[in-house]
């Protein structure tokens, strides 16, 4: 599981698997961020509330010879201290 990958896409360093799907010779990783973490991507407050989240699918290094899909589970989430939402 390529949490690098995650962190330098989404800037978010601490997901944690929900589940794996094996479907049609692709491996899907089923991932979710950590509660805790949740914080302003543009200022890193912490003073943010949560909007739902939005799933983003990408591809990932092959395992073997199985695609490798990643479904991350994306919060969206709007800051109190410098009004992004994001
Ligand atoms: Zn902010």
């Amino acid at each position: 599981m390529s949490t690098t990958l995650l962190h330098q896409s989404f800037g978010i360093r601490d997901y944690r698997q929900t589940r794996i799907e094996f479907t049609g010779g692709v491996t899907r990783f089923h991932v979710e961020p950590s509660e805790k973490k949740v914080c302003c991507p543009m200022c890193g407050s912490r003073n943010v509330i949560r909007r739902g989240f939005k799933r983003r699918e990408f591809q990932a290094s092959p395992i073997g010879l199985r695609q490798t899909v990643v479904a991350a589970a994306l919060p969206r989430v709007q800051c109190h201290d410098c009004g992004t939402t994001r």
